[in-house]
């Protein structure tokens, strides 16, 4: 499998945010969007056989494990026997929702975590595969990343009248700060867009979700 890294955190987002897990970030994507922030996981830095990843879990094991990406599905067959292979243990997965996984890995899979991408997200809106909304479940989670008043429409539009067994969560994109004479990227939570975000949440009856690894670390890797 090509891993990008692996490491030992807190859940940063969603229904297990703040829970300490054990994340494989798998390398590659199938998608494109805009705000990317883990485009260094196109890159691969290894190449690991299940059994090996196995043994490196082992150093954690009773903590849930995150399977993220890049876009984990893009290697399904492998994440497939990941999941098989480590049964015993909570498993999280966190995929874009362009791909649809084998209904019989779902037994295995403690909670799946979907995106569905939104107009801001550039070439990546539409991406959605709507087979998942039959098949989420109600430990599941359903994920939308907002950064305009155009994705909110969207996401009003959406979930219009319909009844969902997965959590909705609605997760504000944190603004950039660009620091031109330093040539630093910062990233800040804008408090105008939080409390909208926060007000739209409690007329849809959706949770919001914000990124805690960023609040705690900003952008760094392997946290
Ligand atoms: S799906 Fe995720 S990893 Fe892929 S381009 Fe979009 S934000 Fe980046």
């Amino acid at each position: 499998m090509r891993i990008n890294e692996i490491f030992y955190s807190l859940s940063g987002e969603g229904t297990s945010m703040g829970v300490p897990a054990i994340f494989v970030r798998l390398s590659g994507c199938n998608l494109n969007c805009s705000y990317c922030d883990t485009q260094y996981a196109q890159e691969y830095r290894e190449d690991l056989r299940v059994t090996q990843i196995v043994l490196r879990l082992q150093l954690n094991p009773i903590v849930p494990l995150i399977i993220t990406g890049g876009e984990p599905l893009v290697q399904a067959d492998e994440v497939g026997n990941l999941v098989f292979a480590t049964s015993g243990r909570r498993t999280e997965i966190e995929t874009n929702g362009s791909i649809d996984p084998p209904k019989s890995w779902f037994k295995d899979v403690g909670c799946w975590s979907v995106d569905v991408k939104c107009p801001s997200s550039g070439p990546s809106y539409g991406s959605f595969k709507t087979k998942w909304l039959k098949r989420l479940r109600k430990q599941d989670q359903l994920k939308f990343v907002v950064g305009t008043q155009e994705d909110l429409d969207f996401v009003k539009g959406f979930l219009n009248g319909m009844t969902l067994k997965p959590t909705v969560l609605i997760s504000p994109m944190a603004s950039i700060l660009l620091n031109k004479k330093e040539g630093i990227i910062e990233e800040y939570w804008n408090r105008e867009w939080l409390q909208e975000v926060a007000e739209f949440c409690k007329e849809q009856n959706a949770r919001m979700s914000l990124q805690l690894h960023k609040i705690i670390y900003g952008d760094r890797k392997g946290v």
